[in-house]
């Protein structure tokens, strides 16, 4: 359904909230808001009746959901995960690659284009992450040893050229990786270190080349050490790096998560959920990639014990944020929506509630719960 004005809504935007407040849409983007009584309208009204309107939540990493992947899930399965992602507030995402055969990458890049844009009933896809393989075996996590390679110029060149990729993780000290990161620099695609046993000195050198992210921050990369910062200590630190984070409280221990945010900021933190197919699932064994599954209390497992991806939306990740953190929506909102628009180069469409962007919203309850979500203009999820 097409919405044509949002009322009685308290909306959160750069300037501060906005209280007992309109918004009125029109062909899918925000013609204007303000506070007081609303205009008329013969199109379709939400009246959200007093609760907290955020931009849609940005997610740029993401594998899955709902028992689907973006590897090997075909385009249904791509769609499936941006319906229910939106389900938990995402209006905008990037399905997100892992390590695999080059032909395996290939096609899922080549999925995801086929169903860029705006999903039915789901959040938008606005291209793809590539995570892997062109990363450290020293710091693989999850990912699969024997297929970690360095990046081939024929090979990585191919990915590239699908024009899907908006965010590509690499490690930045590996030599080899050093083209693909120049070439993704050249082509606009924001390059994020990961997987990544960088030292302080290698990270600093690579923000220098371009690179403009943290994979996870603190996961999969070389640790905080206080004589060797490592790329931990690198990510926290450099300006021009913007850190990822799994908020589940799992990945990063939430005193941690606070650091983070003491660190980065809302212009440098960015909430991710790398969720896999188990969010959305209920606790028990699966296959993921040819390999055994356990999720269990809401953390996901390789059969090693290795933690493979969350179970988390960012729904709860922004939940478990606030608390970690003991900030509210109101001083926050930025690390799930703007921020990540920016990591990506699409903030000057997405990412806020402003006058000509994308209708993009999250309505949240008082308990924090997202009980609507609004896709440019189309509302495709009400609880
Ligand atoms: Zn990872």
């Amino acid at each position: 359904m097409s919405l044509s004005l949002l009322t009685s809504a308290r909306l959160l935007t750069r300037a501060g909230p906005v209280t007992d407040a309109w918004l009125r849409i029109e062909d899918g983007r925000i013609a204007d808001f303000d506070s007081g009584p609303p205009p008329t309208t013969e199109g379709e009204v939400l009246d959200v009746a007093g609760a907290t309107v955020t931009p849609g939540l940005i997610d740029v990493h993401v594998h899955g959901g709902d028992g689907n992947e973006t590897m090997g899930g075909g385009p249904e399965g791509l769609t499936a995960m941006a319906r229910f992602h939106a389900r938990h507030g995402v209006t905008s995402l990037l399905p997100s690659t892992w390590t695999a055969p080059h032909a395996e990458v290939l096609t899922a890049l080549r999925d995801v284009a086929e169903v860029t844009g705006p999903v039915d009933g789901g959040a938008t896809i606005l291209g793809a992450h590539v995570e892997g393989p062109y990363i450290n075996v020293a710091r693989k996590g999850a990912h699969r040893q024997e297929l970690i390679r360095p990046a081939e110029r024929a090979e990585a060149g191919e990915l590239l050229d699908t024009d899907v990729v908006r965010l590509l993780a690499l490690a930045p000290e590996i030599d080899a990786n050093h083209w693909l990161l120049d070439a993704c620099v050249e082509r606009g695609v924001t390059v994020a270190a990961g997987h990544t046993d960088a030292t302080y000195a290698q990270l600093a050198t690579a923000a220098e080349r371009g690179v403009r992210q943290a994979t996870h921050v603190f996961n999969g990369m070389r640790g905080l050490h206080h004589r060797e910062p490592g790329a931990a200590g690198g990510a926290l630190t450099l300006d021009t790096v913007r850190c990822e984070l799994i908020a589940d409280g799992v990945h990063v221990a939430p005193p941690v998560m606070d650091l983070v945010w003491r660190a980065k900021g809302p212009d440098g933190t960015l909430l991710i959920t790398d969720a896999g197919k188990g969010a959305g699932l209920p606790d028990g064994e699966y296959e993921r990639a040819g390999r055994t599954i356990t999720v269990a209390g809401g953390v996901m497992r390789l059969e090693d014990g290795t933690i493979t991806g969350s179970t988390a939306t960012l729904e709860v990740g922004l939940h478990r944020f606030l608390a970690a953190t003991g900030t509210t929506l109101d001083e926050v909102w930025q690390v799930a929506t703007l921020t990540p628009a920016r990591a990506i180069g699409v903030a000057d469409r997405k990412g806020s509630i402003e006058v000509g962007k994308d209708a993009d919203l999250a309505v949240f309850d008082e308990a924090g719960a997202v009980t609507a979500t609004v896709v440019e203009g189309r509302l495709v999820h009400r609880t």
